[in-house]
C-alpha cells in the first residue's frame, strides 16, 4: 500500500494549471485580466511563435508592492477578495488567486513590477517548491509578466498545442474580446516582433467597429434597456446581416465575456421570428447586473456564470432584443453602403496581416432595407389586406405629403418588384416578401388580442415523463394554463394531456408538451407556444399574400409601401430576407460614371 504524502508546490500548481492554462491564449487571458484589474490604460501583448516561446504583457497599472511579489506568485494569494462576503459580490475579473501560480508552474515566468514612486523589482520562481528569487530591476510604473517556454515541463500538454498560426489566432481572439469590454484602454499586440494590432482607446462605437467591422455598425441596431436594476445595451445585427456561423457573438456580464446557454437561448429566441433557419445573428451586448445576483465562481476559467434570477434574466434579455428587432422598419436614412476601396481601415490592423480575412462571411453586398427608426407605430390598414381587391377602393396618396421613407411607386417590374422614387433615389421592393411580413404581423397582433384559446381533447392523451417533469405539472399549472395547456399528474412518471391551444390542436401534441416541459426544466420558462403559433401564422401569411405576377395599380403599390413603413419588422420578410433596398442617386451616378 502506498503511503500518503503532500504534493510539492509545483506539482500542486500544475494540477491547478491543468484546468485553466490550456494554451498560450489562456495565459494571455489571465494576464490581461490582471492588467485590467490593476486599472491600466495601456496594455501591450507581445508573443513569439504563437505564444509558445514567449508571452510578454506589459501594463501601466498600479503595480505590485515589492514585498508582495512572491505572494503574487503563490497559490491562493490575491488582493481582490479577503472574505466570504466578497466572493458573493465580485467586481474584479480575477479573484481565485491562482493564475500566476499556475502559469509559473508550467513555464519560466518572470514578474517585474513598480508601484507609484518606488523602485522596480523582479521575481522569478525556481524549483519544486517554487521559491521566488527577487532582484532589483528598473521598470516604469506598472507590471510586466514574461512567460517563456510554456509547458516546457509538461510534455503531455505541449503535444496538444496546434500550429503557430492557430495558437496566435487564439491569442488574437482573446485580445479582441478583452478590448471590446475595455474601450478606454489602448491595446497593442505583436507577433514575432511585428506589431499586428493596435486598438486605440476611445469611443465604444469606434472599438466595436474595429473588432466587428464598420459594416456591422451600419447594419445593426444600438439600444439600451433597463429593468429591475438589470441593464442590457449594445449592438445587435440586423437579421439581414446574419452569418452562417455563430462566430461573431459577444456577450459581456459586468464586463466579463461569458458563454452561457441561457443567454444564447434567449437571444436566439428573440431572433426566431426574423432569421432564416440556420443563420446566426451578430451581436455585441453588455449586460450589467448587481454582482450579488451573479455567481462567477462556477468554473476556474471564469467563462461561465450562474444567475440567481435566471428566469428574469432570460425574460429580460429576450424581451429587450425582441422589442428592438420589432422596431426595425424602413426609414429614409438608409442607403446602399458606400464601398470605397480606399476607405479607412478601422479593423485595428496595422499592416497586411492576413489573419482574420473570412471568405464567405461577408454580409449581403448592399446596405439592404431595414434600419432603426427608434419609433413605433401601430399596424394601420392591415385589416383591409384580407379583403380581396381592397386596393382598388383606397384613395390615392397625395403627392404633397412630406415624402415618406419608401417614397412613391412609379412602376411594377415583371410582376415581382415595385419600383418607387423617394428623396434619395430609387427604392426596389419585393412585393411578395413585403406583403407576407405585413400579413404575418397582422395575424400575430390579431391573435395576441384574442389571447390563446384552449381546446379540450376528446380523448385525453397519457404520456410518460420524468419524475421532475411530472412534478412541474403541479408547480406550473397556472403558467401552463395561460399557455392553453391543461395537464394532470397521473402517477410518479406519467401525466395526462387534457387540453391544448386551439390553434395547435392539429399539431403533434405529444412533441409539443414534451418540448414545453423540457423548456420549463431547462430555462424555467417557454416561448414554444408563441413560436409554434408564429410558425403557423407565418405559413398562413405566405399563402394569403400577394403572389408574384399579380398586377398592382400605383395606388395599391403605394398602400403596400405605407403599410411596410408602419409594420413591425417591416424590413425583412418572415424568413429574414430583406423586403426592400435602395439605390441612391449617388449610387446610380457612380453606376453610370457620372460626375467623374
Ligand atoms: P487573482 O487575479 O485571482 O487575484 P492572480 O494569480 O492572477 O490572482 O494574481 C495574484 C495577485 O497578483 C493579484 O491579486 C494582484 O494583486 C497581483 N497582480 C497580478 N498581476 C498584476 C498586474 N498586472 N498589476 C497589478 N497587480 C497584479
Ligand atoms: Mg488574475
Amino acid at each position: 500500500m502506498q503511503r500518503i504524502a503532500l504534493l510539492d508546490q509545483r506539482l500542486a500548481n500544475q494540477i491547478a494549471a491543468g484546468e485553466v492554462i490550456e494554451r498560450p491564449a489562456s495565459v494571455v487571458k489571465e494576464l490581461l485580466e490582471n492588467s485590467i484589474d490593476a486599472g491600466s490604460s495601456r496594455i501591450s501583448v507581445e508573443v513569439d511563435v504563437g505564444g509558445t516561446k514567449l508571452i510578454r504583457i506589459k501594463d501601466d497599472g498600479h503595480g505590485i508592492h515589492c514585498d508582495d511579489l512572491n505572494l503574487a506568485l503563490a497559490r491562493h494569494a490575491t488582493s481582490k477578495i479577503s472574505e466570504l462576503g466578497d466572493l458573493a459580490a465580485i467586481d474584479s475579473l480575477g479573484f481565485r488567486g491562482e493564475a500566476l501560480a499556475s502559469i509559473a508552474s508550467v513555464s519560466k515566468l518572470k514578474l517585474t513590477s513598480t508601484t507609484e514612486g518606488k523602485e522596480g523589482w523582479a521575481a522569478q520562481v525556481r524549483g519544486a517548491e517554487m521559491a521566488a528569487v527577487l532582484s532589483p530591476t528598473p521598470h516604469v510604473k506598472g507590471t510586466t509578466v514574461e512567460v517563456r517556454d510554456l509547458f516546457f515541463n509538461v510534455p503531455a500538454r505541449r503535444k496538444f498545442l496546434r500550429t503557430e498560426r492557430t495558437e496566435f489566432l487564439k491569442v488574437d481572439e482573446v485580445v479582441r474580446k478583452m478590448s471590446l469590454s475595455q474601450t478606454r484602454v489602448d491595446f497593442f499586440l505583436s507577433h514575432n516582433g511585428k506589431q499586428v494590432r493596435h486598438y486605440a482607446g476611445g469611443e465604444e462605437s469606434q472599438r466595436v467597429a474595429s473588432i466587428l467591422g464598420q459594416a456591422f455598425l451600419e447594419n445593426s441596431i444600438t439600444f439600451s434597456d433597463e429593468r429591475n436594476g438589470m441593464i442590457l445595451r449594445g449592438w445587435i445585427g440586423l437579421p439581414t446581416y446574419s452569418r452562417s456561423q455563430a462566430d461573431q457573438q459577444f456577450f459581456f456580464v459586468n464586463d466579463r465575456i461569458i458563454k452561457d446557454r441561457l443567454v444564447t437561448h434567449a437571444i436566439k429566441q428573440a431572433y426566431a421570428d426574423v432569421l432564416y433557419h440556420g443563420r446566426s445573428p451578430v451581436y455585441c451586448l453588455f449586460f450589467s447586473v448587481n454582482p450579488v445576483l451573479v455567481d462567477v465562481n462556477v468554473h476556474p476559467t471564469k467563462h461561465e456564470v450562474r444567475f440567481r434570477e435566471s428566469r428574469d434574466v432570460h425574460d429580460f434579455i429576450f424581451r429587450s432584443i425582441h422589442r428592438a428587432l420589432a422596431d426595425v422598419r424602413p426609414d429614409s436614412q438608409r442607403r446602399i453602403e458606400e464601398r470605397d476601396p480606399f476607405a479607412k481601415d478601422v479593423s485595428g490592423r496595422v499592416n497586411d496581416h492576413p489573419l482574420t480575412d473570412e471568405p464567405n462571411q461577408s454580409p449581403m453586398p448592399f446596405g439592404f432595407g431595414s434600419s432603426w427608426t427608434g419609433s413605433r407605430a401601430k399596424p394601420s390598414v392591415l385589416s383591409k389586406l384580407f379583403a380581396r381587391d381592397h386596393y382598388q377602393s383606397l384613395p390615392t396618396i397625395l403627392e404633397d405629403e412630406s415624402s415618406p421613407p419608401l417614397g412613391f411607386a412609379v412602376a411594377q417590374l415583371h410582376g415581382i418588384y415595385i419600383l418607387a422614387e423617394n428623396t434619395n433615389g430609387l427604392v426596389l421592393v419585393d412585393m411578395h416578401a413585403a406583403h407576407e411580413r405585413i400579413t404575418y404581423e397582422y395575424l400575430k397582433s390579431a391573435s395576441d388580442e384574442e389571447g390563446i384559446k384552449m381546446q379540450p381533447l376528446l380523448v385525453p392523451l397519457a404520456m410518460n415523463v420524468s419524475e421532475a417533469e411530472a412534478e412541474l405539472v403541479l408547480t406550473r399549472s397556472v403558467e401552463l394554463n395561460s399557455l392553453g395547456i391543461e395537464l394532470t399528474k397521473a402517477g410518479e412518471e406519467s401525466i395526462i394531456v387534457r387540453a391544448v391551444p386551439t390553434m395547435l390542436a392539429n399539431s403533434d401534441i405529444e412533441a409539443l408538451v414534451r418540448d414545453v416541459l423540457s423548456d420549463f426544466m431547462e430555462h424555467g420558462l417557454t416561448y414554444r407556444i408563441e413560436q409554434q403559433r408564429d410558425e403557423m401564422l407565418s405559413k398562413m401569411a405566405c399563402h394569403g399574400s400577394v403572389r408574384a405576377n399579380r398586377k398592382l395599380t400605383l395606388t395599391e403599390m403605394n398602400v403596400l409601401l405605407r403599410d411596410m413603413e408602419e409594420t413591425e419588422r417591416g424590413g425583412q420578410c418572415n424568413h429574414g430576407r430583406p423586403t426592400w433596398c435602395e439605390l441612391s442617386l449617388a449610387d446610380l451616378d457612380s453606376m453610370f460614371l457620372r460626375g467623374r
